[in-house]
């Protein structure tokens, strides 16, 4: 098992933006769990599958590949073989996701999926369980908390890059509509990993997040490419070109 770092949090609180560019400035591979899921979420919302049906859900799941591959800057989503960046960051698709990711054994067969990545070299991933569940033996783990107004900006915000309309009022429900699924599920459930760095994010810049983290990881003992500046370790940060296969 490579070195691995975590990042837990709820949705909007800077996770994905801090993550990649953690991941970029220590050359290690940026692995977007919430990605997966919603690429789960994309299959069965098009395909009909119906999603409150455990064994089609479970079916749709064990015939379904998906992946991830490219840089933590030009990231790519997979979804059976076909590309699905853009088409997966909708709210619709945020809304399945979430009813989804509180089905066990899509839980089961997508930490299968992260687990097997972190063979590949160093990493830094990023969702709501990976410093509890996924690696619990993760050797950096940090929780990236904001309160629920400033989430609910930023999602606005990236929503609106995306070209897609949404009050902050719709915005604000749907996170915490998110959030209640994800802190209170059964299986994997979102909280704060033992041992967790916890850092709150209202009052800070990205840069502010990015160098927190940066130093907080640089100050392991075991990082790869310690003391070598912000160059990539040689680590295997960059998976070839195509889907990573589970
Ligand atoms: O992080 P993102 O908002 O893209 O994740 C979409 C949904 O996937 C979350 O609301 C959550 O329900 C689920 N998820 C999860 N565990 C993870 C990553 C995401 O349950 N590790």
């Amino acid at each position: 098992m490579s070195f691995v770092v975590t990042i837990d949090g709820p949705a909007g609180a800077g996770k994905s933006t801090t993550a990649r560019e953690v991941a970029s400035r220590l050359g290690f591979l940026y692995v977007d769990t919430g990605a997966l899921y919603r690429a789960l979420a994309l299959k069965v919302r098009n395909g009909g599958v119906p999603p409150d049906d455990p064994s089609a859900v479970e079916r749709c799941a064990r015939e379904t590949d998906v992946g991830l591959s490219g840089s933590p800057e030009h990231a790519h989503v997979w979804l059976d073989g076909a590309e699905v960046s853009d088409a997966i960051r909708t709210p619709e698709v945020s809304e399945m996701a979430s009813r989804l990711a509180a089905q066990t054994p899509v839980r089961r067969r997508l930490v299968e999926i992260q687990r097997a990545l972190a063979t590949r070299g160093p990493l830094v991933a990023e969702g709501r369980d990976l410093g509890t569940v996924v690696f619990p033996d993760a050797e950096v783990k940090i929780y990236l908390d904001a309160d629920l107004d400033t989430r609910a900006a930023r999602r606005a915000r990236e929503l609106k890059q995306r070209g897609i309309a949404a009050t902050l009022e719709q915005v604000r429900e749907e996170l915490t509509r998110r959030d209640g699924r994800d802190r209170g599920r059964a299986d994997s459930p979102l909280q704060v990993p033992p041992g967790a760095r916890v850092v709150n994010t209202s009052a800070m810049t990205i840069d502010q997040q990015v160098e927190e983290i940066l130093r907080v990881v640089r100050d392991h003992p075991a990082c790869p490419g310690r003391g070598a500046g912000d160059e990539a370790s040689g680590a295997a940060g960059t998976p070839g070109p195509g889907p990573q296969r589970g």
